[in-house]
């Protein structure tokens, strides 16, 4: 085949060719070392010593136009197959993206933080501790006798003679006020699980979470826990909120006081929540006895303190309305995910 027509052949080839392969292959057949520009040199032999020169320049000619001519279809190729991948794999940015399936906390949580953000905005510190717990903080220092009902193995878990679960955060208080002794003020917040021996049911639970308040320090009286309960009850329940205090008797205050909160529901008037009483019972709260900071340590007897503690699922249920504390408990997803608007 003679220059010309090698040429024309091979533009021509190029010119058809309408993907990247075919281009490779009109390479390989114009312009590799088996192509037909390669055979043309063959030619070269059979001529004279003036013409080899003429021919090998024709040569080059030729090959550089193909490779010119094919390096521009192969920019245009890519060029083009780049603009159609575009449109193929083109993302529209206004479709819906794919939503994510987030958790959501649950109530008692909620609860929890709750209080514990409320108390440490008013200085408190949050303490808390294990839940295997010795008697002696849990028992003996609360001011618990040893013939006391609460010890009795119908109501505690045992590990053994001397270790339990914590049926109370008392004891993480009496840890706390052993800690801290003789240094005053004393101001802790302290929520944890807790264990009772109990059958479950709607309103009993073998297992709960308690939040225990204690104030130690000079001239702390009734009033002031009057005062901080008073701002408690309306940071949980709403601004229009008053509470009462009921005498009662618990062996780590004197003197004890039930706190009661004016129903939320019916705002005193009586509903079925209040059991038409306008009142709700919130938690227990007193006067630290003085045998138990004289226990922990503290050896001032102008020293007084005040303590609270409350269930955080009575608290959790009275507030959002839930009528069983297992709900708490069964990781029910219909049941958590309600509760996502008050995160
Ligand atoms: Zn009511």
């Amino acid at each position: 085949m003679d220059l010309k027509k090698i040429m024309e052949a091979g533009l021509q080839a190029i010119e058809s060719a309408d993907v990247l392969e075919t281009l490779n292959d009109v390479r390989i057949e114009f312009l590799s070392k088996k192509g037909a520009l390669t055979k043309a040199m063959g030619q070269m032999k059979d001529l004279s010593n003036e013409e080899k020169p003429l021919f090998g320049k024709r040569v080059n000619e030729v090959k550089e136009a193909l490779e010119t001519a094919l390096k521009a279809k192969v920019a245009t190729l890519e060029a083009l197959k780049l603009k159609e991948d575009m449109q193929r794999d083109a993302i529209d940015v206004t479709l819906p993206g794919t939503k994510f399936v987030m958790g959501a906390q649950n109530p008692l949580v909620l609860i929890q933080r709750e209080i514990e953000t409320f108390f440490q905005e008013m200085g408190y510190k949050v303490v808390e501790g294990d839940e295997v717990e010795l008697d002696l903080y849990n028992f003996e220092r609360a001011n618990i006798p040893h013939d006391h009902p609460a010890r009795e193995m119908q109501d505690t878990f045992y590990i053994d003679e001397h270790t339990l679960l914590r049926t109370h955060t008392t004891a993480i208080q009496t840890r706390a006020l052993e800690a801290y002794a003789p240094s005053v003020p004393v101001k802790v917040i302290c929520p944890g699980k807790v264990y009772r021996r109990d059958d479950d049911d709607a309103t009993h639970s073998h297992q709960f979470v308690q939040v225990e308040g204690l104030v130690v320090g000079h001239g702390i009286t009734l009033a002031d826990l009057k005062g901080t309960l008073s701002l408690f009850a309306k940071r949980m329940f709403g601004e229009t909120r008053v509470i009462r205090f009921r005498p009662s008797y618990f062996q780590f205050t004197e003197p004890s006081v039930e706190v009661d909160v004016s129903c939320h529901i019916c705002d005193g008037k009586g509903c079925n929540v209040c059991k038409h009483t306008g009142w709700i019972e919130i938690l227990g709260a007193g006067m630290v006895h003085p045998q138990v900071l004289r226990d922990a340590g503290y050896e001032d007897p102008k020293l007084t303190g005040f303590a609270f503690g409350a269930g955080a699922e009575r608290i959790a249920m009275l507030k959002y309305g839930i009528e069983d504390i297992r709900s708490f408990y069964i990781n029910d997803k219909r049941f958590i995910e309600q509760f996502k608007r008050y995160e």
